[in-house]
Parts: C-alpha cells; structure tokens; sequence
C-alpha cells in the first residue's frame, strides 16, 4: 500500500509539530512554509552576535505539557532549564516583593496579608479539586466579585493570571478557562522552564525528525488557494502550482486561512473566528556588551503589568560576557497600534532599566522593539473562542496554532492543536486501513 499523504501548511512550532510526528509515524509529509526560515513567530534573528528570539521561550507545567509528550514520542534533544522562582520578584513600586510560586514564596511575599495568605492556599486546593470551575459565560471578573472572595486574594488570582495569559485585562479571561489552566498549573512541579538554546533548538529538533523520516520541507511556499472535490481538500497551491495529498493540516493564522479557503465550503465556517482580536503584546529587548550584574532573572511590575526576564541567563543568546534582556509589555486590545501610547511605554519600560539595571546605556550593543507583536491569534478574553481542530463539513482538514482549541496557552496552544490534528490523522488512517481489510477479507471468503 502506499505511504498516506499529509500536506502540512505552515512552518511555525505548531505546523512542524504536526509535520514531525506524522512523519515520524510513517506518513509522507510535505511542510510548506511561505518564509524563507522555519519558525514563524518562534524565530531567532541574530543581530551583532545576539539571538533575539520573540520570547522568553517559556514553557508552562513542563511535566504535563505537550511539548513533553512531543519530546518523548520523537525523541527530541532539548535542553530543559527551570526558571527559579527565588530569583523573581514583583514590584510594587517601592518595593520588591517574592512571588508567590512557591510554599516558602507564599510565606515571604507582601502581596498577600498573613489572613489572605491561608485564603489563597485553600483556593488553590480547592481549584485543584475541582470544586471551583468558573461557569459558562461569565468572565473571571464577574466570577471572582460574585463570590466574595478576600480583596487580597482577588488580586493575586488575576495578578497570576495577568503573566500567565500574557493579557492586561486579566478580569476579561473567561472563568471556565481560567479555572481549568490553574487546575493543571497548580498541581506542577515544573511552573516555568526555558528551551536552552532557545526557540530555534526545538525547530531545528522538529526539522530534523521531519527530514531523517524521509519526509520534506520546501520554505519560500506560499499557499494561495486550497482546491476542493466536492467537500474533500485535494491540493493546495502555490504560484509554482499545485500539491496534492489526502491528509491537511493548516497551521496558519485565521486572517490567512480567510484568503486560501474563499469560495470553498470552509469559507463559512471560518468567518465568525476573523472577528475575534489577537493578543497583541510590545515586546523591547535589549543586547548589552556587558552583564549588570542583579540578584534578579525576573521582574514583574505590578501596575504597569510590564515584565523584564535576563534571557541570557537561561540560555546562551549573546557573545560572550553579554546580557539579553526582554521586557514585554501587555496592551489592551485598543492600545494595540496607537503609537502615541507605544511611545510612553517605550519610556516607562526605559525606566524600569533604569531601576533595575543601573547603566543599561552605557553597555547598549543592540536593540529591538516591536510596537505590537501577537502573542497569541485569538486572544482567550470575554465571549472570544479558538477554532475548532476541525470542522465537520470537510472529513481531510485539520487545523492547529495557537488560535485553535487545545490544552494551555501561548505555544502550548500550537503543541496541543497539532498533536490532536495528528492523533485525529492517524485513527483515520488506522480506521480506513481496517475497513479496507475486511472488505478484503469479505472478498477472499
Ligand atoms: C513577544 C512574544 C513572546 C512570547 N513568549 C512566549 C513564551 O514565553 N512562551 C510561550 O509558550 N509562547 C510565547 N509566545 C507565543 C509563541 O511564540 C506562539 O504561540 C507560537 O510561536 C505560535 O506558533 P504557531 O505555529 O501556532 O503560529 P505561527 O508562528 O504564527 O506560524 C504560522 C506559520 O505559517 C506561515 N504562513 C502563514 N501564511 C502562510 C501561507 N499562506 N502559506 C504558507 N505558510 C504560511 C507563517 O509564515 C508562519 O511561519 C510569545 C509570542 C510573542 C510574539
């Protein structure tokens, strides 16, 4: 029998997860991506000897992630560094305080008082028990003011949920996701851990499965049009004509599939998700020829919801003896794009170098700042939904990124989605080979 085809569009870290475990699992697999580099927003620009990688490349609950599964499945090399929470803080202005991340984090931290303290460890058993789970409709906003609870621990849950979901509007979080990504995030015992070597060692990972299963990648692709039979995705086409295969998997933004699926029986199905907003973040980094030395890997500012991580202190990203740091700053859906706004944050994060590494300009060596980059293309606020995996009409379609639904947030959104479009890819496969043998088996007897 011949090998099944999948076509896989897009070569960001949900298209070549999808890509990778299909390959690895015997398919041949086709990733095209419309860039000349792999990566999507996981890339890495080198600029004077720093790796700029949009990111802190942060994973969330490593030890029940997809990621890990993806890593264990095909036997991806990466480097796992955990974040340490004894060297975060919050900033409350004028003073620094330790997060509450862990048991002895919760003792020491002056966010909470020592009543709100013993309120907030039995909101955590009780969301890890699933006695809370938010309800349908209702944001955790609404959810949080209508049951009461303590002023102090109120605020932490959405001061938690403000870094975790990359938003400025943590009230805004639907109570139901809210509840069930803290079910899993509080049972870890990983919260946070880094990539070494950043983004581009897990794409170069996933390329290398891709290629050593015999399967192939073509970069500078771009999918113009997805052709159709009847309700069945035939090919895919580029200016340099059509691929055709049985199995899609599209890993690219709603905005994209809009202009590829026009005319096509998807065209509907899609629709409603092009009005929801992404979650759009302005992202400032800094390349420093020489470390300022700080007691400190992380620090949150609490009220202007802007955070500064030394990513050169998880992962090798400067020449030597260099420091990169990442300040990213959460917008409201409205801030995103007014650049009079971009220009006072750009200042204040400015000052929080300032306050937090003494002579940041004297060491500058390279810079980049990003007015408005998308942390995430559906943004999880308000009545706004991720994409389905995958849409009844048409049975060889799938989709995955971090606009469609899945396990986590940011990136473990990708993960997940295009583990699920492969496990939904392979049961077909597995399903169509046993109804082809009894037929068989019918036809010999
Ligand atoms: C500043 C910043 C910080 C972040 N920090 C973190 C973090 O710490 N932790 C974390 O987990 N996540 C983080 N994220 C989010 C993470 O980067 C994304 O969730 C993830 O990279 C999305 O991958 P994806 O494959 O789903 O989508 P994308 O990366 O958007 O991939 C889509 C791909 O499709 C390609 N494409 C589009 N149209 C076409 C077409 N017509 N034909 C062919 N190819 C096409 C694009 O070129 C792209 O390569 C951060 C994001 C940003 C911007």
């Amino acid at each position: 029998m011949n090998r099944n085809r999948a076509v896989v569009i897009g070569g960001g870290l949900a298209g070549l997860s999808a890509a990778a475990r299909l390959a690895k699992k015997g398919l041949d697999v086709t990733l095209l991506e419309k860039a000349p580099k792999l990566g999507g927003r996981a890339i890495t620009i080198p600029l004077k000897g720093f790796a700029f990688n949009f990111g802190a490349h942060a994973i969330y609950s490593r030890d029940s992630s997809y990621i890990r599964k993806l890593e264990k499945e095909l036997d991806l090399q990466i480097g796992w560094v955990d974040f340490d929470p004894a060297k975060a803080r919050y900033d409350l202005g004028d003073e620094l305080t330790e997060m509450p991340a862990t048991l002895e984090g919760l003792f020491k931290t002056k966010v909470l008082s020592g009543s709100g303290k013993a309120l907030f460890a039995i909101e955590v058993i009780k969301t890890i028990c699933r006695l809370e789970r938010g309800e349908e409709g209702v944001t955790i906003g609404e959810w949080l003011e209508r049951s009461g609870k303590h002023e102090d621990v109120k605020d932490l849950m959405l001061t938690l949920a403000s870094s975790n979901f990359f938003t400025k509007e943590p009230e805004r979080i639907p109570s139901t996701v809210f509840f069930s990504y803290y079910q899993r995030l509080f049972q870890t015992s990983k919260a946070v851990s880094y990539i070494a070597g950043g983004w581009q060692s897990l794409v170069s990972e996933l390329e290398r499965v891709i290629l050593e299963s015999g399967s192939g990648i073509i970069t500078k692709a771009k999918i113009e049009r997805v052709v159709f039979d009847g309700n069945r995705v035939t090919g895919v086409e580029t200016s340099d004509g059509v691929i055709e295969g049985d199995q899609f998997v599209f890993a690219i933004p709603p905005k994209e599939l809009a202009k590829i699926f026009a005319g096509t029986p998807l065209e509907q199905p899609i629709a409603p998700y092009l009005l929801f907003r992404p979650n759009t973040i302005l992202v400032y980094d800094i390349g420093l020829k020489k470390r300022i030395e700080t007691p400190y890997t992380y620090i949150y500012d609490k009220k202007s919801r802007v955070f500064l991580t030394d990513i050169s202190a998880y992962t090798d990203c400067t020449p030597p003896g260099g420091q990169l740091i990442q300040a990213v700053a959460y917008l409201r859906s409205e801030e995103a794009g007014n650049r009079e706004y971009a220009a006072e944050l750009k200042a204040a994060i400015e000052h929080l170098f300032d306050k937090h590494l003494p002579g940041w300009r004297d060491e500058l060596a390279a810079q980049r700042y990003t007015e408005r980059a998308a942390a995430q293309e559906i943004k999880m606020e308000d009545d706004q939904r991720l994409l389905p995996v995958k849409f009844h009409v048409t049975p060889n379609a799938y989709f995955a990124g971090d606009w469609v639904e899945g396990v986590g947030m940011l990136s473990e959104l990708s993960f997940s989605s295009a583990y699920e479009a492969g496990s939904r890819i392979l049961e077909s496969i597995k399903r169509k080979q046993k109804e082809w043998m009894s037929e068989r088996d019918a036809h010999i007897g």
